[in-house]
């Protein structure tokens, strides 16, 4: 009985906002004592990361009316995540961050279902993430953003006229945090930029000039670069650095210091040594619950329209004071990932093989191994060993007949592109346009003819 009352009052503030009309909700809104319940017949969300984040995330659309949630992680719980994912206890270390936070949410906010997914983001068949309304992100690599921001992205359908149609667009919500800074997104794919357009917006990791490490060390952190990118391999000769191992973090730490007092510089740790050879910055609990707190208060809105949502990227910063900023930011219309895709004219006797090939030399894709998919079927795969011996036949067999014999579609490719030197997933939406096709729609290539009239200049 008294469970029950405890129950009902849990949701009074949220049926209270869902019920009321007013002056500032979101379009197409419908106020409803049921439309909480409503809701929870429909809605579902994923949310990507089950780490500082992703535990103030589950908690919070748990307690914002969210029934039906998943969670993806690959991770296991280690000791030094327990002083702010505060889902997960001392016994827990080595478990799935996603099954342990599933389990504890569910244990406290009854009528909540939360299936976890302890894996890699891209193990999953694209498939899955068409399930959900609402994807979440909680997440601290830009690849892993960059991956999810693409698959959404190829749910995404263009009419005619290249207008996304509404149906297709698979709303996101990013949430990122770094210390005492955060920023919090809504993506609507097509109609928002998404996560690609404003690649920029991510600086590069900070790297020092090796000519300051060697010469004129003014910080701690040039005392550590210096062992760790100068000193190591001066020393151990053609032996790879592990930031895995004590005991080269060890031998890193005791030369920056040495380094450090011969410079009259103060402040090298171990600690700050891991952080800076590691990239590690600090997380603050506090950061991530305000961050938390406004992506999964957005899947709120989205959901059930009962206010305009942030339009489009927030920025907290709480470095001196606290400030908050929120920036409209605008699409790129020609964007690789979130556009009515690449163009890329063919010949009808192109085969799969030379296709993929293409693929790796044009220049604004670059993707290498690629995986083709048109229109949900597999045409060739480059893993799993048994699915790939699968399409392998299909290498050998013109484009235009494995799709169909149409004269233009979409065609998905995921395969690796190499991102500031790094090789990262990715998936690409490229629309493919026969030439010539007997029905007289037949263009003559004319660069490539003039490129043949050329003069020979030898
Ligand atoms: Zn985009």
């Amino acid at each position: 009985m008294e469970n029950s009352f405890a129950e009902q009052g849990r949701w009074r503030d949220i049926d209270n906002l869902l019920s009321r009309p007013g002056n500032i909700v979101g379009p197409g809104f419908e106020p409803s004592p049921q439309l909480r319940q409503e809701i929870g017949e429909f809605a579902r969300v994923l949310v990507v990361g089950a780490g500082g984040l992703g535990c103030e995330l589950l908690k919070d659309l748990a307690l914002s009316g969210f029934p039906n949630i998943d969670v993806i992680d690959m991770d296991t719980i280690e000791i030094s995540n327990l002083n702010r994912q505060f889902l997960f206890r001392l016994q827990d270390v080595g478990k799935s961050k996603a099954e342990v936070a599933a389990k504890r949410v569910m244990e406290r906010v009854s009528g909540v279902n939360i299936t976890p997914h302890f894996c890699r983001i891209e193990d999953k068949e694209i498939n899955f993430y068409n399930d959900f309304n609402i994807i979440v992100l909680g997440l601290d690599s830009i690849e892993a953003r960059s991956y999810i921001n693409s698959v959404a992205c190829t749910f995404l359908e263009f009419d005619s006229e290249d207008n996304p149609i509404p149906e297709t667009i698979k709303a996101m919500v990013d949430g990122g945090t770094e210390g005492f800074k955060g920023h919090a997104r809504v993506i609507l794919p097509g109609m928002t930029p998404c996560f690609e357009c404003t690649i920029w917006l991510f600086p590069p990791q900070v790297k020092y000039p090796l000519c300051t490490l060697a010469e004129t060390p003014r910080t701690p952190a040039h005392c550590i670069e210096y062992a760790h990118l100068i000193k190591w391999s001066e020393v151990h000769s053609g032996k790879a650095f592990d930031p895995d191992d004590p005991e080269h973090m060890q031998w890193v730490y005791t030369q920056a210091l040495k380094r450090a007092e011969l410079f009259g510089i103060a402040g090298v740790t171990y600690s700050l040594t891991q952080g800076v050879v590691k990239n590690i910055i600090p997380a603050i609990a506090s950061t991530n619950a305000i961050i938390s707190a406004t992506c999964a208060l957005e899947a709120l809105k989205l959901v059930s329209g009962c206010s305009k949502t942030l339009s489009n990227y927030m920025t907290y910063n709480g470095v001196v004071g606290t400030h908050i900023k929120v920036a409209d930011f605008v699409r790129e219309t020609d964007c690789l990932v979130c556009g009515p895709g690449t163009l890329i004219d063919l010949d009808i006797s192109t085969t799969l093989s030379q296709f993929i090939e293409i693929l790796g030399q044009h220049p604004k894709l670059l993707v290498m191994k690629s995986s083709i998919t048109h229109r949900g079927t597999n045409l060739y795969m480059q893993s799993p060993p048994i699915l790939e011996e699968m399409t392998r036949p299909n290498l050998h067999l013109p484009l235009h007949e494995l799709m169909g014999g149409v004269p233009d579609d979409t065609i998905h490719a995921s395969g690796m592109a190499v991102r500031d030197g790094k090789k990262t997933s990715c998936l690409r939406k490229l629309r493919v346009k026969f030439k010539g096709l007997p029905d007289g729609t037949t263009e003559m290539g004319t660069t490539s003819v003039c490129k043949e009239l050329e003069p020979d200049l030898n």
